[in-house]
């Protein structure tokens, strides 16, 4: 069952967040700041960092390859892709402060039962018309309109080529398609991934980090025939796995989603093709192997009209937040032969290849989409446990292989020896760990700080130490302290991160 999100909860998550040296904006936050663009501080990114190489050894162990393309691509690509006249907002203007909106957004604040992505004009005219939505600056009605805001942030090579920065890297990863294909051996399938900058030039972004101008995507397209999707072995390997899967007739009829065997999903016609299928659950085995509980998971099928203008079917994999509810993580999508067929076409370059029966085709295409700034923030949201009241603590339970420091050394005292046999017990672990030296405030005072930015374990050297050589570790979840060898530190640490 879900929760009400808690603005009280995402208040005080982004106000730590801010304050130990997580996420630091909007940016430039000198000269007012900018909605939409933030600085990952040190330890968030060392998290994100965390996260992306846990994402990146998904891919590689699936059999997707890293590949990095440009940025910027020029006018024509875009055209060719369809973003240029499809990748819009609907906006609505305030009829007395001008003030501008997204009457989606508008609506899924008020209304979150209703799927507006599935939304055309004549849908979200009858909302601004019957004015059940208002300016949530003044309260006033909208002027009956909407008006279609490209998110595309546009800028100039040399002096004259009108170019854009890449709004998804799926289609820079799409361009050198021959290339590819003579690289690996002329051979369906083959999988490539980019993890890299995209940019939404966003009306009014909010949301913190779940919704920037300029973000990190993670991308992941498989190339294949039409034979290969319905003939995909690797399905073998994971049709007895259940996956949280909701229908689009199962959100219209407001039954919860089910954790469905593959196999049945497949006999079910819940999905279209085994390659399909696998590739839900290598989407779905990122976001577990990143920490993230079954429970707080789900498949939401995207409804026929409102899949994007390139796809045969859409799962989007949502993460229930504390802080904003479900929310959307990653889109896995069939997008056929749409991208490189349009491609071939417009830049005059054949793109065809022979399939199986020496037909000339275009590739099919299955993409897991996402970015790896909503996973960041899910894990700091789901794992963050303020307690109030008496002896409260503040505890970010991250998981311990995505912890930014994993493991910190106190001094008792900053004297008598004690600092200087600390930061040789940190130089040791250094060479293993993460291993952070701090000798300031109370040790109280220091455990509680590295409670709140995940820090798994604690060591603290005291005058015991000098004699034995041993420390007290204290673990962060439990509070447990026990005494160590330091010669069997580094093991023991091991062993549990
Ligand atoms: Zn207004």
């Amino acid at each position: 069952m879900s929760s009400q999100p808690s603005k009280k909860f995402q208040e005080q998550l982004i106000q730590m967040l801010t304050h130990r040296g997580f996420v630091w904006g909007p940016e430039p936050e000198i000269y007012g700041g900018l909605a939409g663009f933030f600085t990952y501080a040190p330890l968030g990114k060392r998290l994100k960092n965390n996260i992306e190489n846990k994402i990146r050894e998904v891919f590689i162990a699936n059999d997707y390859w890293e590949v990095e393309c440009p940025i910027i691509m020029p006018r024509e690509v875009w055209k060719a892709s369809g973003h240029l006249e499809g990748f819009t907002d609907p906006l609505v203007e305030c009829s007395k402060c001008k003030g501008v909106f997204r009457i989606d957004k508008l609506i899924e604040e008020k209304y979150p039962d209703v799927i507006v992505s599935a939304f055309k004009e004549k849908e979200f005219l009858e909302f601004v018309n019957d004015a059940k939505v208002k300016c949530p600056t003044c309260g006033s009605k909208f002027l009956p309109e909407i008006r279609r805001h490209n998110l595309m942030m546009k800028t100039t090579i040399g002096t004259n080529i009108e170019a854009y920065n890449r709004p998804e890297t799926a289609t820079t990863t799409y361009l050198p398609f021959k290339r590819y294909y003579e690289f690996f051996r002329k051979k369906f399938p083959f999988g490539v991934f980019q993890i890299g900058k995209a940019f939404r030039n966003e009306i009014s972004p909010r949301q913190h980090i779940i919704r920037c101008r300029e973000f990190t995507q993670a991308e992941a397209q498989l190339f294949l025939t039409k034979k290969l999707k319905q003939d995909w072995k690797q399905f073998e390997k994971v049709k007895k796995e259940k996956l949280p899967l909701w229908t689009w007739y199962m959100q219209d009829n407001k039954s919860h989603p089910q954790m469905t065997m593959l196999d049945d999903a497949m006999s079910g016609n819940l999905l279209k093709n085994k390659a399909y299928a696998w590739t839900l659950y290598v989407a779905y085995k990122i976001f577990t192997e990143l920490g993230i509980p079954h429970e707080k998971i789900r498949f939401r099928q995207h409804a026929p009209d409102e899949k994007a203008f390139y796809s045969d079917d859409t799962w989007d994999l949502e993460v229930e937040l504390q802080s904003f509810g479900w929310t959307e993580m990653c889109g896995i999508s069939d997008r056929t032969d749409y991208d490189i067929g349009n491609h071939s076409k417009a830049s005059g370059t054949d793109m065809t290849v022979p399939d199986e029966d020496n037909n000339k085709i275009f590739p099919q295409i299955i993409e897991i989409a996402f970015g790896t700034d909503r996973p960041t923030f899910a894990i700091l949201d789901i794992f963050y446990k303020p307690e109030s009241g008496v002896g409260e603590r503040n505890v970010l339970k991250l998981p311990k292989h995505l912890a930014p420091v994993q493991v910190a050394i106190f001094p008792l005292m900053a004297r008598d020896n004690l600092d200087t046999k600390a930061k040789e017990v940190c130089e040791i672990l250094q060479k293993d760990f993460f291993a952070y030296y701090d000798e300031s405030g109370s040790i109280g005072k220091r455990y509680a700080r590295m409670d709140e930015v995940g820090t798994p374990f604690c060591v603290t050297i005291d005058y015991d130490t000098l004699e034995k050589n041993d420390v007290t570790i204290r673990e962060r979840d439990t509070g447990k302290q026990a005494r160590v060898k330091i010669s069997e530190l580094a093991e023991k640490l091991r062993k549990e991160l």
